[in-house]
């Protein structure tokens, strides 16, 4: 049975194109479990893969989507049954693996978690990797131990950014939300941020390695600048879990921080998570993330809107989790 897929190829010049295609089950590529995907998102990553790949993408054509939730159709494997619903996010499931872009995915059943009964399939893909890295990342700071005073959130509008802000305030930080656009400061203040912190006051080069010691923990989505300017902000012993580089991969940053205030950098890798830190981790995130305000975060689309959508998020200009109804 022919099914719907976002297909992306690139020509002989090396130009890519993506379009919405009819394919046929044959081209589905090895795995174990077929899953009928009902949502998937987009991602950072994602915006990267539909466009020239970034280095991501192997070998074309290729259908991305960094994460899916769906049904289980067929399985060799005896964890799974059809009519079991799951969801998958990393593995480079949709970098280097056909990914949730489509109707049908066919993957590894170690890739695939069972998906908590309390959590519906548009829910999940409304936190999808950005918000299974968020709880990756508020989970490294619990470890580590949360100082005084507020927790930093950078990015703070995007996908990663808008759902670690979420699960913070509903935990019961004090949260201050950095962003480059002001316009989304009611938003984020529904999602629970008590503070509103703009980009430039944070984003510039480190003038000195230590300053006022301002935060008591940070989830930083932006690295670069931002990052190495926050580390000289941190309370004495307090955490930086970063997660991405939206705003720039190097690190002019001084190493006093580390030196002097027993600064904790941790990174925080959402690819190649084991089955069991996966199940924890969705576990938290259904009974800490409040639903209310993972709803605010939610943009629609379908699997024809998400080649303009990919090139919008590479420009930092989307707002939330756009939730993929490929079915739609
Ligand atoms: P989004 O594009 O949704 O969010 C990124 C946010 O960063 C933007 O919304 C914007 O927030 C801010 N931003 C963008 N450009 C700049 C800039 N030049 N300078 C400062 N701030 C900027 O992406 P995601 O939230 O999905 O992902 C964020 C990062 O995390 C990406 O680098 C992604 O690859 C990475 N990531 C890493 C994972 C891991 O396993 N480590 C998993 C998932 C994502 P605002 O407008 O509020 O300022």
């Amino acid at each position: 049975m022919a099914f719907n897929a976002l297909v992306v190829e690139r020509d002989d010049d090396g130009q890519t194109s993506a379009s919405v295609q009819k394919i046929g089950e044959d081209r589905l590529p090895d795995g174990e479990v077929t899953v009928s995907v009902a949502f998937s998102t987009l991602n950072y990553k994602d915006g990267l893969c539909i466009g020239p790949g970034g280095g991501l993408v192997r070998t074309y054509p290729h259908v991305p989507g960094i994460d899916f939730a769906g049904t289980v159709e067929a399985s060799d494997d005896c964890r799974y049954s059809p009519g079991d619903r799951v969801v998958l996010t990393g593995w480079r499931v949709g970098e280097m693996h056909w990914g949730g872009y489509a109707q049908k995915a066919r993957v590894k059943a170690d890739w695939l978690v069972p998906l908590p009964p309390e959590l519906d399939m548009r829910h999940a893909m409304a936190v999808g990797t950005a918000g299974f890295t968020a709880m990756l990342a508020v989970m490294a700071l619990e470890s580590h131990g949360v100082k005084d005073g507020p927790v930093l959130v950078t990015g703070a509008a995007g996908g990663v950014g808008s759902v670690a802000t979420a699960i913070l305030a509903g935990l019961g930080y004090e949260v201050a939300a950095v962003t480059g656009r002001q316009e989304t400061e009611d938003y984020l203040r529904g999602l629970g941020a008590s503070r509103i912190v703009g980009r430039s006051e944070i984003n510039e080069t480190v003038k000195r390695p230590l300053e006022k010691e301002a935060w008591g923990g940070c989830i930083d989505a932006v690295g670069g600048a931002m990052l190495a300017r926050v580390l000289g902000q941190m309370q004495y012993g307090a955490s930086v879990a970063a997660v991405g580089l939206a705003g720039g991969a190097s690190l002019p940053a001084s190493v006093i921080p580390f030196l002097l205030r027993g600064v904790n950098l941790l990174g925080i890798d959402s690819v190649m998570q084991p089955f069991e830190n996966r199940k924890q981790v969705w576990e938290r995130i259904a009974s800490d993330l409040p639903m209310d305000r993972l709803e605010a975060m939610i943009q629609a689309a379908t699997l024809g809107d998400l080649p303009e959508l990919g090139r919008d998020i590479l420009k930092g200009k989307v707002k939330g989790r756009v939730v993929v109804d490929v079915n739609a």
